[in-house]
């Protein structure tokens, strides 16, 4: 069967029998063991083009591994084709124009490092190692979500090979319904090999925020942080999380085991006005530790590497809120109380700003008018019970949804769920399908928070 594309890629194309197959059909969420017929390593547009046409042909389904990132691990499939993007990881910037182009196995870091050097950004995420490709089709969000929007919002240019097995550049002038799609809609309509990202002039020192309070504090914190984002410029953008510190090695001793809430950000405009402007955020209550200040904006996006570990199970979800009123606190902070490990990480990410101000029908990513999303992860850790974690995230879902804005979740940190996929693309859902069945009416791309074409 795999003859024809052999003789195209060569030791690219990697069967269940190569010695690298296991490793390749790793993703970062350790509870996915799936097993594809065939994985191909990219490492040019011409290999992805050849791996969809022969999908195609052979009536295989595809999924695609940009970082390998998604927590519902859609980047592997069992039975289908696996695309890896992860040796296309270049990063060209045209400092004139002020666009990074950039290939769809790229890490967030890739663009830093690339983009720094001009002292130029683009919104990205907050974990320099995550894929890019799947955080900007499915949203983005970062530090710079208030000043500068989501990473979706500011693409403005894409190469994506179809299911048609074509290569096509889509702007705002080409293929303009494919374009909104992308900004939001994820890995439903190609594969992207190239993004170009919108820069802006940043760095490289930036004002970070980076403070720590003890958990008995959390409830106040949250109502004051809260009155804080009423009136926030959108030179700031926080998120606030709760979680018990880890026994790791780069903690002072007597931080381990600690449950506290960290309040981590970033003042995007010059540091010197910031100070000011971020001090009700460092006095949210009394503070065990206060690293903010004046850091290389590299240095902020990595900061929060060490915290994650790769290969382990993870059971996460997400819901936006409008409010965080008393009662939504206390449901989410009770099911805190209770849960079954304490390896959980909760985090509530404060949304404002520019990334709000876009109008909903403008991109295919809808939700624009809420002020929280809950981001929670649940790492099963050697010994605790897979099952037992599983289902108390479910519950805590359930519980959470009645008090949730629209009852809706940010797709790229929820497992695959159809009612929250149509819920979260909301208005744009029917657009959304109608540009799914022109370009996908056979569904090669499924392996996604799914658009199903039926
Ligand atoms: C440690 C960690 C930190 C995170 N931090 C943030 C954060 O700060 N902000 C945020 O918004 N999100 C964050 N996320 C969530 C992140 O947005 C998703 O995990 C996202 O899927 C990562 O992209 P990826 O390329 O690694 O995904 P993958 O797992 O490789 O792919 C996921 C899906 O995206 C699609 N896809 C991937 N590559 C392509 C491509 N080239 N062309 C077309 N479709 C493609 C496919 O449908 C694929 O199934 C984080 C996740 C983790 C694990």
């Amino acid at each position: 069967m795999f003859s024809t594309l052999e003789s195209k890629l060569g030791n690219r194309l990697v069967l269940p029998n190569h010695d690298a197959y296991d490793e390749l059909r790793k993703v970062w969420n350790g509870a996915i063991d799936r097993r594809p017929k065939a994985i191909v390593v990219c490492e040019s547009e011409q290999d992805v083009v050849d791996a969809v046409n022969f999908a195609k042909e052979e009536n295989l389904h595809i999924s695609i591994r940009g970082g390998g990132h998604n927590l519902a691990g859609t980047a592997v499939c069992d039975d289908g084709l696996m695309i890896d993007l992860s040796n296309m990881r270049g990063v060209e910037v045209d400092q004139a124009k002020k666009v990074a182009i950039v290939e769809g196995g790229a890490k967030l870091g890739d663009i830093d490092v690339a983009t720094q050097k001009y002292g130029l950004v683009t919104p990205t995420g907050t974990v320099s190692k995550t894929g890019v490709a799947g955080l900007a089709l499915g949203g983005g969000l970062g530090y710079l979500r208030g000043k500068y929007g989501l990473t979706c919002d500011n693409i403005v240019g894409a190469h994506i090979v179809t299911a048609e097995g074509e290569l096509i550049y889509v702007h705002e002038n080409n293929h303009q319904d494919l374009f909104w799609a992308i900004k939001g809609g994820g890995g439903n309509f190609g594969v992207v090999t190239k993004f170009e990202f919108q820069l802006y002039d940043l760095g490289p020192e930036v004002l970070a925020i980076d403070v720590m309070y003890d958990y008995q504090d959390v409830k106040s914190i949250l109502t004051k942080a809260q009155e804080f984002l009423e009136n926030a410029p959108d030179d700031i953008s926080f998120n606030i999380t709760a979680m018990m510190l880890p026994p790791a090695p780069f903690l002072p001793e007597a931080l381990h085991h600690k449950k506290v809430v960290a309040v981590s950000g970033l003042y995007a405009g010059d540091p010197k006005n910031g100070e000011s402007v971020i001090q009700p955020l460092r006095e949210l209550a009394k503070p065990i530790v206060d690293q903010s200040g004046v850091i290389p904006y590299e240095e902020l996006q990595k900061k929060l590497d060490v915290m994650v570990q790769d290969h382990i199970p993870v059971y996460g979800t997400s819901l936006y809120f409008k409010d965080l009123d008393e009662k939504t606190i206390d449901v989410l902070l009770n099911k805190l109380e209770n849960a079954p490990v304490p390896t959980v990480l909760s985090q509530l990410w404060a949304l404002s700003g520019k990334m709000n101000r876009i109008p909903e029908e403008e991109t295919a990513f809808a939700i624009r008018d809420a002020s929280f999303v809950l981001l929670l992860d649940v790492m099963v850790m050697p010994g605790m019970d897979e099952e037992v974690c599983k289902q108390w995230v479910d519950s805590l879902y359930a519980d959470l949804l009645p008090y949730s804005h629209r009852n809706a979740s940010y797709l790229n940190g929820i497992a695959l769920l159809e009612s929250a996929t149509k819920n979260t693309f909301a208005q744009n859902y029917e657009r959304l399908l109608s540009i799914k069945r022109k370009y996908d009416p056979s569904n090669l791309f499924r392996h996604n928070h799914n658009i199903d074409p039926k």
